[in-house]
C-alpha cells in the first residue's frame, strides 16, 4: 500500500516537472524579457538612417540561416534561449525591403508610424478578431468611429453610409464588385450565370491601367475576363472621358451589360486620378455602379491641399481605401466604404447559425462578418485609430503633403536633366521616368530601363521599381518615407547615370547599342 503512495507522489512530481516545462513559454516574465530584447533591436533598426535598398539573399542561404536558429530538440520542449531569439529578430529585420531607410523608393507599403507597430503588437497579444462585436469590442466600436472620421472627407450623410475593414485592397475590390453584381443581378448569387441566360452578359468597365486585382475579380466572380471593357487613357494616364461613352456603347452592341465602372484614384503605375465626378455622370446615366479604387490615393482626401484630386467622390457607390499605403499603418489595413448602408450587405447572402443572428441585438448589429470574406479577421483598425486618436488628422495630412510635394520637386529636377525624361506629371507621390540620353536608340529604351532597374536593385543602395508606361518601361519611384529628401533623389540619379554610362561601355558618342547589353 505504502509503495503505491510513493509511486503516486513520484508520478505527480514528474507531471509537475513536465508541466513546468510546458508552461514556460507562457511565463509573463519571459514575455517581458523577450519584448525588451525585441524593442531594443527595433529601436536600433529605426534609428539607423543609412541609405539601404534591398540586399537580396539567396533563398537557400537564408533558409540555412533560418534552420541554424531552430532548436534541435525533438523530444522535449527546448529551454528558452534569449540569444537565439535576438538572432532571429536580427535576421528578420535585416532581410527584406528596408522601408524605414531613405533608400526605399520602390513600393507602396509604408514606412509605418512606430506607434502603429506597437498597437499591432498589442493586437497580437490580446488577439481579438474583429468580425464580431463580442470578440473584439473596442475594434468594432473604433471601426465605426474611424468610418465617421474619414467620411467627413468623403461627405456622405452620417447615418446612411457603411464601412467594413478587409485584409487588403484586392479583397476590398472583390467585395465591392460582388456587392455591385448582386445588386444589379439579384439572381446571380443563387443561380450563378444561369440567372443571365438569354440576356445581356454582365461586364465591368475599367481604365486600361486598372490594378490587376480589379480585372481578376471578373475571373473570380464568374463574369469572365472577356467581359472586361477596357477604357482608353489620355496622355496623363487617366481614363479619357471623350472615349468612355463610345466604348460603353460598343460594349452594349456586343451584348454586354456593364454593371460596374471602376475608377482609379491613384493608379498603381503612375498615381493618376481618373475624373470621378465626370465618370459618376456617365454611371448615373446608365444605371452603372461606380466603384472607386482608391487603394493608393484615397488618403489624399484628408489633405485640404490634395482632396480635389478625388472631386466627386461623394457620388461613388463604393470606395476602396488602403490605410497601409498612405496612412502609414502596418499591412493589411483596408477600409471599404459604401455610400448606401444597405448595399454593404449585398456582397454575400448567407445563413450560418453559428455566427449570424437572425434578429441581431444592439451588439450583433455591429458584426461585420456578414459583409466580408474573412471570418476571423485582424483588428486592423486599431493601429490606424490609435495614431489618429493620439495625433489627429494633421499628422497624416502633413506627411502626405510632404511626400507629394517632394515628388513634384524631383519631377522638376528631372525636367532640368537633359539625359532623363519624365513619363507624366506626378499627381501624387508616384513618379515614372526614363534614363534616355541622346545616344540611346528608341528601340533600346525599354531594355535599358529594365537593365538599369535590375542593376540598381542589385547594388542595394536604392530600391526602385519599374513599370511600362505607354508600352515602354520606365523607372518608378514611390515616395512613402518622409526621410527622403531631394538630396537622396539626386544621389539616385547619379547612380542611374553611372549605371547607364557603364552599360554603354563609357563610349557615349559612338551611338552605342546599349539596351540589349548587360
Ligand atoms: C495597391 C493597390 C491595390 C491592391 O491593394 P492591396 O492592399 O495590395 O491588396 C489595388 N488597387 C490599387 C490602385 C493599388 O494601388
Amino acid at each position: 500500500m505504502a509503495q503505491f503512495g510513493v509511486r503516486e507522489i513520484r508520478v505527480n512530481i514528474q507531471t509537475e516537472a513536465a508541466l513546468t516545462q510546458w508552461l514556460k513559454p507562457f511565463d509573463v516574465r519571459l514575455f517581458r524579457e523577450s519584448s525588451e530584447t525585441t524593442v531594443a533591436k527595433l529601436e536600433k533598426h529605426l534609428a539607423d538612417l543609412s541609405i539601404k535598398g534591398l540586399s537580396l539573399t539567396e533563398p537557400a542561404v537564408l533558409s540555412r540561416a533560418a534552420r541554424a536558429l531552430m532548436t534541435t530538440e525533438r523530444e522535449h520542449i527546448a529551454g528558452h534561449d534569449e540569444d537565439r531569439l535576438a538572432a532571429i529578430i536580427d535576421l528578420y529585420v535585416r532581410t527584406g525591403i528596408q522601408v524605414h531607410s531613405p533608400g526605399y523608393m520602390g513600393r507602396q507599403f509604408s514606412s509605418t508610424v512606430p506607434l502603429a507597430g506597437v498597437i499591432d503588437f498589442v493586437s497580437s497579444v490580446v488577439n481579438q478578431p474583429s468580425s464580431f462585436y463580442e470578440a473584439g469590442q473596442l475594434p468594432n466600436v473604433v471601426e465605426k468611429i474611424m468610418a465617421d472620421e474619414l467620411n467627413r472627407f468623403i461627405g456622405w450623410p452620417p447615418d446612411s453610409f457603411a464601412m467594413v475593414t478587409t485584409s487588403g485592397g484586392s479583397l476590398a475590390n472583390l467585395t465591392a464588385l460582388l456587392a455591385a453584381r448582386n445588386d444589379r443581378f439579384p439572381g446571380f448569387w443563387t443561380e450563378g450565370g444561369a440567372a443571365c441566360l438569354g440576356q445581356a452578359r454582365p461586364a465591368i468597365a475599367v481604365g486600361d491601367d486598372v490594378h490587376y486585382s480589379v480585372s481578376r475579380t471578373a475571373g473570380v466572380m464568374g463574369i469572365g475576363e472577356a467581359q472586361i471593357v477596357r477604357l482608353p487613357l489620355n496622355d496623363e494616364q487617366q481614363i479619357d472621358m471623350d472615349r468612355v461613352r463610345p466604348a460603353l456603347d460598343a460594349a452594349e452592341r456586343r451584348g454586354l451589360r456593364v454593371f460596374c465602372l471602376v475608377a482609379s484614384a491613384g493608379t498603381t503605375s503612375v498615381g493618376a486620378f481618373d475624373p470621378i465626378d465626370r465618370l459618376a455622370g456617365v454611371a448615373a446615366e446608365r444605371d452603372i455602379w461606380l466603384h472607386v479604387d482608391g487603394a493608393h490615393g484615397a488618403s489624399l482626401l484628408v489633405s485640404d491641399q490634395l482632396r480635389h484630386r478625388l472631386k466627386g467622390i461623394e457620388l461613388a457607390d463604393s470606395l476602396t481605401w488602403d490605410a497601409h499605403k498612405m496612412m502609414f499603418t502596418p499591412a493589411p489595413c483596408t477600409l471599404l466604404f459604401y455610400r448606401e448602408k444597405d448595399k454593404s450587405r449585398r456582397a454575400f447572402r448567407q445563413r450560418a447559425s453559428y455566427v449570424f443572428d437572425e434578429e441581431p441585438d444592439s451588439y450583433a448589429a455591429l458584426d461585420s462578418g456578414g459583409k466580408t470574406i474573412e471570418c476571423t479577421k485582424r483588428p486592423m483598425i486599431m493601429p490606424l485609430w490609435v495614431v489618429w486618436a493620439m495625433y489627429g488628422r494633421a499628422l497624416f495630412a502633413e506627411k502626405i503633403e510632404y511626400l507629394c510635394r517632394l515628388t513634384r520637386d524631383v519631377h522638376r529636377i528631372l525636367l532640368a536633366e537633359p539625359d532623363f525624361e519624365t513619363a507624366h506629371y506626378p499627381e501624387s507621390n508616384i513618379l515614372c521616368f526614363r534614363y534616355r540620353p541622346g545616344w540611346v536608340r528608341d528601340e533600346d529604351v525599354h531594355r535599358l530601363q529594365v537593365t538599369i532597374r535590375d542593376r540598381i536593385k542589385l547594388q542595394g543602395t536604392f530600391f526602385i521599381s519599374k513599370v511600362d508606361v505607354g508600352g515602354v518601361a520606365a523607372l518608378r519611384v514611390v515616395m512613402m518615407n518622409h526621410l527622403i529628401t531631394e538630396e537622396h533623389f539626386r544621389m539616385l540619379l547619379a547612380e542611374i547615370r553611372a549605371v547607364g554610362q557603364e552599360l554603354s561601355g563609357g563610349r557615349q558618342d559612338d551611338q552605342q547599342h546599349v539596351g540589349g547589353r548587360r
